[in-house]
């Protein structure tokens, strides 16, 4: 049985990307294209959330949900309003346009910081676009507190210590960390709730905080294209190599017609 936490403050960091559906890039630019194209919520973001909601309702406490993008991205923390959040905060401004990765847990930790803190940040694994998984570690360091990737289950979270199973590639390890903290998640993790119509309603009613880059005071060398040394030169699809073949039948007759293709090129 979980012991009560009182009042843990809880963030969320979720990212909107493009429909992996839609993805479309422009030709010139080597871009993704976002404009007009379906945005969501980072799937591995979606469990983010849900873990955070659960926290809040067994140990007593809050969730903010946190986005860094443009405008239209007041959209997923709307979203996330109806899944549970309790508060919504973006934060946008040109400035921020073109972060990597370095600039990005700059802006988020600054915000984090101008919200007040945080018991919990929980980010997902990684984004379906960028795909880097750094921003978890990144802004971990940048806050000054421990972090663990690929959390595939909070055993338990009382006085102030969160138990928890991290995924490794053979089964996964038991872990204890002392809050502040944060956790990266996997998919793994849980089974995101839907919008409910308590959620609905909040979610009309509710005013987005939005902080720019002077809310937050931040550094204007470390935010946007400017404050990135990571620069994304060319994004493009890899070129479908060499003739493929479909072997079929049962999977003898595959392996049987596999050795003869191996042993011809062998
Ligand atoms: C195709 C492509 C390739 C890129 N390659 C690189 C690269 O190699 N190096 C680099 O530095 N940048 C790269 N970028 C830019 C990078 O996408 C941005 O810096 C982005 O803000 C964070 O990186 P990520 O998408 O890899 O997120 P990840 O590190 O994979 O995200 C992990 C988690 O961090 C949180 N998070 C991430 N971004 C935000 C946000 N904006 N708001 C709130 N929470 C967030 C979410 O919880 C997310 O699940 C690339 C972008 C694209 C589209």
């Amino acid at each position: 049985m979980m012991k009560e936490l009182k009042a843990m403050k809880i963030v969320v960091c979720l990212k909107q990307v493009p429909d992996a559906r839609d993805v479309r890039l422009d030709p010139i630019t080597s871009t993704l294209i976002r404009e007009g194209v379906m945005a969501i919520i980072n799937p591995y973001d979606r469990h983010a959330l849900e873990e955070g909601v659960r926290l809040a309702k067994d140990n007593g406490g809050t969730v903010t949900a946190l986005s860094m993008g443009p405008p239209q991205a007041a959209e997923i923390l709307r979203e996330a309003v109806t899944c549970g959040a309790d508060e919504a905060v973006l934060v946008s401004d040109r400035a921020f346009a073109g972060a990597d990765t370095w600039a990005t847990t700059h802006t988020l930790a600054q915000a984090i910081k101008t919200i007040g803190g945080a018991d919990l940040v929980l980010c997902g694994k990684q984004a379906i676009d960028g795909d880097t998984a750094q921003v978890g570690p990144g802004l971990a360091e940048r806050l000054g507190i421990p972090y663990v990737t690929c959390v595939k289950k909070v055993l338990a979270c009382a006085d102030g210590v969160i138990r928890l199973q991290r995924m490794m590639d053979d089964g996964y390890d038991t872990l204890e960390l002392r809050l502040p903290a944060l956790l990266t998640v996997v998919k793994e993790i849980n089974k995101p709730r839907l919008p409910s119509l308590k959620g609905k309603m909040k979610a009309r009613k509710i005013k987005i905080k939005t902080l720019s880059a002077a809310d937050i005071d931040a550094d204007p060398q470390q935010i946007g294209l400017k404050g990135s040394p990571t620069q994304v030169v060319r994004v493009f699809s890899p070129r479908a190599r060499g003739e493929r073949t479909l072997i079929s039948g049962t999977v003898d007759q595959q392996v049987e017609q596999l050795a003869v293709k191996l042993t011809k090129i062998l």
